[in-house]
């Protein structure tokens, strides 16, 4: 890409809502911080409050890879343990590419416009912390210890393992995902996030989906946009959508919002 590539950014859409976990929920933790008397397989906690959250890297790594899957792409970028992602590693594979202008590629490549998505990290709601808080049948703090039978694939001897869940029912708030406007086109790429989230709601957030946890539903999704170049300033207005509900309501109203967005963030013809 050259030095005179020109980046316009004509606004920003955001989408909120609140996550519940309709089965228990299990994101990874970092062993090495382990605590003595903790867990086998620990879910990643707040420092600060020592409460489970979801981190929006979670979120976003899980709606993009299922979205580079529901698009076959080609999983061609190892980023580590064996686990190989799509990335376009040139310029012309990338504009046309469903999933990297909105996912992002590596700095490194150099291909690319910026990364239209972001995800920030959900906390655990006020009222679902203090309802865990009271539980006193909670095995650790905000979670239950449950039990699964690992099998070896070699002896087929299973072996216990306890996995550390967010208790079903729990509910994270507010999420917030940011979607950057750069050109024409990201007006309908926007809709592809509303798709990716569907298709998570359909899979599983964090670990041990296959046995059954990980089932999450956004709720309450509200759409919200604020042009940075409106007349009447510098992007003072956030404008609500009139379009909200569950993602499956977001994408039966598709076209409206669309229009609505075309109406809201003009994108210059320049
Ligand atoms: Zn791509």
């Amino acid at each position: 890409m050259s030095e005179e590539k020109r980046v316009n950014l004509y606004g920003r859409i955001f989408i909120k809502g609140h996550i519940l976990a309709k089965t228990g929920l299990h994101i990874g933790g970092s062993p090495a911080g382990l605590a003595i008397g903790s867990v086998d397989n620990p879910v990643i906690r707040d420092p600060l409050t020592n409460q489970p959250y979801i981190p929006g890297s979670s979120l976003r790594g899980k709606m993009r890879s299922l979205w580079e899957k529901a698009h076959g792409r080609k999983q061609n970028w190892p980023i580590g343990k064996g686990v190989n992602i799509h990335i376009c590693e040139k310029l012309d594979d990338y504009n046309d590419c469903p999933v990297c202008p909105i996912y992002g590629v590596p700095g490194q490549l150099d291909a690319s416009s910026p990364t239209r998505l972001t995800v920030r990290d959900v906390f655990m709601d006020e009222e679902s912390a203090k309802q865990l808080r009271k539980q006193a049948q909670t095995d650790m703090p905000y979670t239950e210890v449950k039990w699964e039978a690992a099998i070896d694939r070699v002896t087929s001897a299973a072996t216990p393992r306890q996995i550390e869940r967010v208790p079903a029912g729990t509910k994270f708030s507010d999420f917030e995902m940011v979607f950057s406007v750069y050109e024409e086109k990201d007006l309908a790429r926007f809709l592809d996030v509303l798709e990716a989230m569907q298709l998570l709601e359909d899979d599983y957030l964090g670990g041990s989906g296959s046995r059954g946890s990980g089932k999450i539903v956004f709720e309450g999704v509200a759409i919200s946009a604020r042009a940075t170049r409106s007349k009447d300033g510098y992007g003072k207005e956030i404008i609500d959508c009139p379009a909200s509900g569950s993602v499956s309501d977001l994408l039966d109203k598709k076209t409206e919002i669309l229009t609505w967005l075309e109406e809201k963030i003009k994108i210059a013809k320049d």
